[in-house]
């Protein structure tokens, strides 16, 4: 399941930092989630509610999600929105953005 994995990646990156900034309690989490990651926003926020449901660190954490949109690049020098053509040369560019599911952000409390 793809979803719990990115899901699981998630909890464990913010119990790290959290950790590592000796925080007592995680507040919020900030996640970009490129179009192209083929992941539902939605599922991973139910699941990793459901990872950290029982670890203190993490009681009333909220994530935010945020959305990125695809950009490619292409060897003719073409960037932009344009996913699978470019409008420049007609050749197959390149995904530079938008395939990412990373912890951009996290808010913590520290004791
Ligand atoms: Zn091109």
């Amino acid at each position: 399941m793809h979803e719990y994995s990115i899901a699981y990646d998630i909890y464990a990156t913010a119990r790290k930092a959290a950790l590592e900034h000796q925080a007592i309690q995680v507040k919020r989490i900030f996640i970009d989630i490129g179009e192209m990651a083929m992941v539902n926003p939605d599922q991973v926020e139910f699941l990793f509610h459901a990872i950290a449901e029982d670890d203190p660190f993490f009681k009333g954490v909220t994530l935010e999600t945020n959305t990125i949109t695809p950009v490619v690049k292409c060897s003719c020098g073409y960037e932009g929105t344009t996913l699978y053509v470019c409008p420049v040369c007609g050749a197959l560019p390149e995904l530079v953005r938008g395939k990412e599911v990373l912890v951009s952000n996290i808010e913590v409390e520290v004791a």
